[in-house]
């Protein structure tokens, strides 16, 4: 009588398993196979010069086009990707779409700059840096036109963040510091970090001109950020009102849905295209403070 019961647990316990893994193990399967196959776009979403208008690059936004057609975005599959090591392979795929997306445009457009995302372990490893060095030998792109964007989630490893960064700007690149103010990092533990500019979160973009106490936390960061002589970019920007205050706070940079969505490569050409026409270009690339 026992013995039924115990195969019955026993099949029971496995089926849980194999349940258990196809929840959870299928995904990163699916998504191993995605890099292998190439399946990652790019889209660009511009940044604007607030005070001018003008429109002095974008930010490389991936997404996992699947074979249906489908669009993932990237909050979905990121995280599962920096946990194994995924992160890796596709950080250098969003870099080669950029040099094929846009060489043409960067290199007759020295002033416009697009921001690339990494993250704790393409810093950790700093080998994402040799591979950017190796591809814009191959193109007329210059070092300074690529930013680098990290969060100060990927800071774990303070002294390797020291280290990469630090070569990131030896070699031209400048630094951003992402999503600021949503980790617990304070800008006194960043400040020794080799760094260009802050991204305001859109957290507390959403928050401006209201009168809260995290508008003040605003205002505070975009100081701080001035007295240390550092760019700062405002990211998820919806309304003019929103714009037309960081901007008044001089603030130097924005992106969001006021300005544009993340577009397809060919639609951001003919952004920037157009807002050349309106707006003109920058006179002078933003350059690396060191
Ligand atoms: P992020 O770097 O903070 O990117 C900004 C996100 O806000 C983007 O979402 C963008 O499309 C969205 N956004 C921009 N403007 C607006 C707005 O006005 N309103 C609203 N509601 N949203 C806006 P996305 O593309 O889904 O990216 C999400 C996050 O995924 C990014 O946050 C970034 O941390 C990460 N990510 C994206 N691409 C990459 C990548 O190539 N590598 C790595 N490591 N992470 C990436
Ligand atoms: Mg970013
Ligand atoms: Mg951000
Ligand atoms: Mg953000």
């Amino acid at each position: 009588f026992l013995l039924p019961i115990g195969a019955f647990i026993a099949a029971f316990i496995v089926g849980v398993v194999v349940w258990l893994s196809r929840k959870q193990l299928s995904p990163l399967g699916e998504l191993a196979i995605a890099v292998r196959n190439r399946e990652f776009i790019v889209h660009y979403q511009p940044i604007i010069e607030l005070k001018t208008g003008i429109c002095v690059g974008a930010e490389a936004l991936v997404r996992w086009k699947r074979p249906d057609g489908s669009i993932v975005r990237p909050d979905l599959f990121i995280p599962l990707a920096e946990d194994s090591g995924l992160i890796m392979p596709i950080t250098d795929q969003v870099f080669e779409a950029i040099v094929f997306d846009l060489n043409r445009m960067l290199v007759e457009d020295r002033t416009l700059h697009i921001a690339i995302n990494i993250c704790a372990a393409d810093i950790k490893s700093g080998r994402i840096l040799d591979f950017i060095e190796d591809r814009l030998r191959h193109t007329g792109i210059r070092p300074t036109q690529i930013w680098l964007e990290a969060t100060e989630r990927s800071f774990i490893d303070i002294d390797a963040a020291r280290v990469t960064l630090g070569r990131a700007r030896a070699f031209g690149h400048s630094v951003a510091i992402d999503d600021f103010g949503t980790g617990y990092s304070s800008l006194q533990y960043l400040q020794g970090l080799p760094m260009d500019a802050l991204k305001i979160d859109k957290s507390f973009v959403d928050t401006v001109g209201k009168n809260t106490a995290t508008s003040s936390v605003t205002s505070h960061i975009i100081d701080m950020a001035k007295a240390l002589g550092l760019y700062t970019v405002a990211e998820g920007i919806e309304t003019t009102e929103q714009a037309d205050y960081l901007k008044a706070q001089g603030v130097d940079f924005g992106q969001g849905w006021l300005f544009s969505k993340a577009l397809p490569a060919a639609e951001f050409i003919a952004y920037h295209r157009r807002s050349k026409e309106i707006y003109g270009t920058a006179p002078e690339v933003i350059q690396v403070a060191a």
